[in-house]
């Protein structure tokens, strides 16, 4: 069964109620969640289950299940669930909030360094992306920078939906090879940082790009022969 995405429409939720749709090895299905799968390069969530009883199961990693928007709790043991029964949901915050930070770093990064994205990377203490470009038009502290003189700017971020076919009518909205944007329902949402960056993302992202604070590069390597890796981490 299809779980209603909360986050979608607002990263910010830390704590929602649910009924449990299925237990099994897996995970456990909700019918609607604030976890955020695995997915786009995104660490999936960690958080706890609170049942009516108090008993509280905590969730070691979010996936995604079989069909569009299935989200699949993963616990750290399989727990004693009944389906229908309502439980809370509280996702892990700091950690949550710490990869929207980056992972909307990545983005201002992304219009910092002009070259197709081959793949990417956010976990909670630092990020990457990899780029299809010549090493020796990279250098740390140009990045670092211009994706902070970016930041500082402090515009609001915004999500946008688009048809699959206006999606099709404009190519160059799509920077990262590896990860094509999610087809089949119809339509495509969008990050639109204004001025700065607009492309196809399902992730999680912060309100005010100023919430990012700042970047360092952490280092910059090659990874095979078309992929230079940048990776990034917050400065506080
Ligand atoms: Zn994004």
């Amino acid at each position: 069964m299809t779980t209603e995405l909360l986050f979608r429409d607002d990263a910010y939720l830390r704590e929602a109620t649910a009924r449990v749709v299925a237990v099994h090895e897996r995970g456990i299905e909700l019918d609607r969640t604030i976890f955020y799968p695995q997915g786009g390069g995104q660490a999936g969530d960690v958080g706890t289950l609170v049942r009516a009883s108090g008993e509280r199961i905590p969730i070691a990693d979010t996936r995604k299940g079989d069909g569009i928007d299935v989200v699949l709790h993963v616990p750290e043991a399989l727990p004693r669930l009944v389906p229908g029964e309502t439980v809370t949901l509280e996702i892990d915050w700091d950690r949550r909030y710490a990869l929207m930070r980056l992972h909307t770093a990545l983005h201002v990064m992304s219009c910092v360094v002009v070259a197709p994205v081959t793949g990417g990377n956010i976990a909670p203490d630092k990020a990457r992306l990899d780029f299809d470009i010549d090493m020796s038009l990279l250098d740390a502290g140009k990045i670092e920078r211009e994706t902070n003189a970016l930041i500082s700017r402090g515009v609001d971020t915004e999500t946008v939906w688009i048809t699959d076919e206006e999606l099709d009518a404009r190519p160059e909205l799509v920077k990262t090879m590896s990860v094509q944007p999610p087809r089949g329902a119809g339509r495509v949402r969008l990050l639109k940082i204004p001025g700065i960056d607009l492309q196809p993302c399902g992730g999680t992202h912060v309100r005010n790009i100023a919430e990012i604070g700042g970047i360092r590069v952490l280092r910059i390597r090659s990874e095979g022969r078309r992929n230079r890796r940048v990776e990034i981490a917050l400065t506080n």
